[in-house]
């Protein structure tokens, strides 16, 4: 059982703010939030067509501008009634073993969310409304690239109040029988991620990067979901996987890649594990300094590793940023001209 410590205005207006006292000032020498580096939004609307992965049903998710602490939110366009709009956050994050579920006291969810939200971490979006017209996000060509594409491609804009940060403090862990997560202290955003999958087109991979200095648009926004083909009657069987293809998801077979054009990159898929967690990690409110380790993890298990976090008051606090905790963030040094060039 986890403990859920909530520290956001839990109100049903769609800004919240951190609301843990006055953060600390993060750095040498910055006294003051003047000159701080600013949060930033979309710089216009960006509209994104096309099918849920699971739910096989057409999708149209448009990216809006928000203000200062506003946060990431959902809000379904097809419900006219009623509580519509979902906080992309921790604590409302539903069990849900092949994508990550957010669902509001009213009962209004929207699924696969975490592939834009990792778009929105790697290129430093703070703050955005996206809407949504149905339950599960497009799910596009199965990576970030066309989010990242999209956000870049129109800009981003500089608001008007200082970056926030989570800076964890002390090691925290959480485990299953089958693997583990952990979030270290670091001064700055790093991943490590290992995998193990009998099919020897995937096999053992492992990986370590640090995300800031562009590192999420080169090295992790185009690597595809996958899944084995072993498992795909599975999932149709159980209603899941309805509107994957073999375009939109690597699929593999043994040592076969049965996906036309093969792989992105020959650990595509640890990569996308990594790109998961980034999007997974954004539903703490802030982006996160710390190592985050996963052991054959998944999205439960990382939402599980925020909650265990919260739970302690003592594993984190809020900071603001400084240039210099700001250039280690996944948003700095993000280039367009550094998106692969795919899909
Ligand atoms: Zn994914």
């Amino acid at each position: 059982m986890f403990h859920t410590v909530t520290i956001f205005d839990l109100s049903k207006n769609p800004g919240f703010r951190i609301s843990l006292g006055k953060p600390r000032i993060g750095g040498c020498g910055v006294g003051h939030n003047q000159g701080l580096p600013v949060q930033t939004t979309v710089q216009t609307s960006i509209t994104f067509e096309g099918v849920g992965l699971h739910s096989g049903a057409p999708a149209t998710l448009t990216i809006r501008p928000a203000d200062v602490d506003h946060g990431i939110w959902f809000q379904r366009t097809d419900i006219a009634l009623g509580d519509t709009r979902i906080p992309a956050r921790w604590d409302v994050v539903e069990t849900s073993p092949l994508c990550t579920l957010i669902r509001n006291p009213a009962g209004v969810s929207v699924s696969t969310i975490e592939h834009v939200m990792a778009a929105l971490a790697g290129c430093g979006v703070h703050n955005a409304l996206i809407e949504i017209d149905g339950p599960e996000c497009p799910i596009m060509d199965g990576s970030a690239v066309p989010f990242v594409r999209g956000i870049l491609s129109h800009g981003v804009r500089r608001l008007s109040a200082p970056v926030q940060a989570i800076e964890i403090l002390t090691p925290v862990s959480v485990h299953t029988a089958n693997g583990w997560a952990r979030l270290s202290p670091e001064q700055g955003t790093s991943m490590s991620f290992h995998i193990d999958f009998t099919d020897a087109a995937i096999g053992v991979q492992s990986k370590t990067l640090n995300l800031a200095n562009g590192t999420f648009v080169r090295e992790l926004c185009d690597s595809r979901t996958f899944c084995r083909a072993a498992d795909v009657d599975m999932m149709h069987s159980q209603g899941k996987a309805l509107g994957g293809t073999y375009e939109n998801a690597v699929v593999v077979d043994g040592a076969d890649v049965l996906s036309p054009g093969g792989l992105r990159h020959a650990d595509e898929a640890v990569r996308h594990k990594m790109l998961d967690a980034l999007g997974d990690l954004f539903l703490a409110g802030a982006p996160i300094l710390g190592h985050y380790e996963g052991h054959k993890a998944g999205h439960a298990m990382t939402n599980a590793l925020l909650r265990e976090v919260f739970a302690n008051r003592d594993a984190f606090r809020i900071v603001l940023c400084d240039d210099r905790l700001a250039a280690r963030l996944p948003g700095a040094g993000v280039k367009r001209t550094e998106i692969p060039a795919v899909a």
